[in-house]
């Protein structure tokens, strides 16, 4: 069933973790706008699972926080915390390197962990449709378009909607 209260709880927990951050648009939107959004996409997707749904709220709050895994399963349970460790990088690798890994990793990941990624990757790509962050080459920008669809290609199969969303992108960007 779903918890309306945890729910809510889980959103400003984020918000909390987030308050300091800003996204790299040039406007400089707040973060939160981020996870929201992606969680938002899931349930325009189709998606209500609650586990899903917190998991996208907090999915860059280890990752870009000093939020730990432990946190998140005292608040929000081992659903949750399993389905955010999915999605987090490990950090202690170079940057290159966690990219090619989200790239290995997506094919063998939870269908959950899948959801969360494709709705992650979509929100990003609108975003970077709409503007380019501040200090971006139109090759860093191309580039992670290009990256971006290798890592969603392995994530096939999962929710018919956001791939489509997706599709919809990469043939603007004459990537199909
Ligand atoms: P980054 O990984 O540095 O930035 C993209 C990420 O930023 C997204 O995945 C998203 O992650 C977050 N984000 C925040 N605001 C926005 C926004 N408005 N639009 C889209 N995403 C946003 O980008 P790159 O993949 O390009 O860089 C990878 C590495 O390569 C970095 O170390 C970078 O410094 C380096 N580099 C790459 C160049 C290139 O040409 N590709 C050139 C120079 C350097 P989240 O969902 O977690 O918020
Ligand atoms: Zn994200």
């Amino acid at each position: 069933m779903f918890d309306p209260i945890l729910y809510t709880k889980c959103i400003d927990f984020a918000a909390r973790k987030h308050r300091d951050q800003r996204r790299k648009d040039p406007e400089k939107t707040p973060y939160i706008n981020h996870p929201i959004g992606v969680a938002y996409l899931l349930t325009e997707a189709n998606v209500v699972d609650q586990n899903v749904l917190m998991a996208a709220i907090l999915h860059d709050t280890v990752e870009d926080t000093k939020t730990t895994f432990d946190e998140i399963e005292k608040h929000f349970g081992k659903a949750v915390r399993d389905i955010v460790d999915e999605v987090t990088d490990d950090k202690l690798k170079p940057k290159q390197e966690r990219k090619r890994l989200q790239i290995v990793h997506a094919k063998g990941a939870s269908h959950e962990a899948k959801l969360v990624k494709l709705a992650d990757k979509l929100y990003n790509l609108r975003d970077l449709e709409r503007t380019t962050p501040a200090g971006w080459t139109q090759e860093r920008r191309e580039d992670y378009f290009v990256w971006a669809k290798e890592v969603t290609d392995n994530l096939r199969g999962t929710n018919e909607q956001l791939e489509n969303a997706l599709d919809e992108i990469y043939k603007n960007q004459n990537l199909v």
